[in-house]
């Protein structure tokens, strides 16, 4: 798959998530960015940095633009969409609480995963009929629909294409929903969205 131009991610979409980690959902969409430099595709390790003591998966449905799109309304969104694929926004835990901003917690090489594939709507279920869950060695951890999201995903798009031009390739990182949890060594971590299929990778240290 084609690295990404920008990742924007998008945080606190799922009342339950916000909750376990002692946060409300926000009044308009919370966004940060992930560096494209962090991507890694299907199968790829995610390596756990020395600086780091708690590293966790958040399973998310990611959303890929096919064309520009600039100050839309959400209902011209959906024909600007390249498809949906799977992501998983690794998350140094310890270090998003430190840092009281997301950059370093987000960012190390390896933290975005994505794949195996981009399925275009057209091929899918309707949005919120979109579902995304995530394992670790086969259990559940994360199970959650883009109905339960606060913000859908033509309003996600739309409020970014307000701050900055959304661009062919770029990745939209929905949000992820309850049941975050950390990844060992020797761990190994799947995304699945049913119709997209499986993003499964191996953590090493
Ligand atoms: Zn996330």
């Amino acid at each position: 798959m084609r690295r990404p131009g920008k990742i924007v991610c998008v945080g606190r979409n799922y009342v339950e998530h916000a909750r376990e980690l002692g946060n409300v959902v926000p009044e308009r969409p919370l966004l940060f960015l992930k560096p494209p430099s962090a991507v890694i595709g299907d199968g790829d390790a995610i390596v756990l940095p020395p600086d780091s003591q708690r590293v966790e998966h958040e399973g998310e449905i990611g959303v890929v633009i096919g064309a520009p799109v600039r100050f839309a309304r959400p209902e011209e969104v959906v024909a600007a969409l390249a498809g949906i694929t799977c992501v998983n926004d690794v998350t140094a835990r310890d270090l998003q609480k430190a840092d009281g901003q997301w950059t370093r917690a987000k960012g190390f090489d390896t933290f975005c995963p994505v794949g195996p594939r981009v399925v275009p709507l057209a091929d899918l279920p309707p949005l919120p009929e979109l579902e995304v869950a995530c394992r670790v060695n086969g259990l559940e951890r994360q199970r959650g629909r883009v109905a339960d999201m606060a913000f859908d995903i033509p309003t996600l798009v739309a409020y970014i294409s307000r701050i900055m031009t959304l661009e062919p390739g770029d990745l939209i990182a929905t949000g992820t929903p309850a049941g975050v949890g950390p990844l060992g060594a020797g761990d190994e971590v799947e995304v699945e969205i049913p119709g997209v299929g499986v993003l499964r990778n191996p953590v090493e240290a």
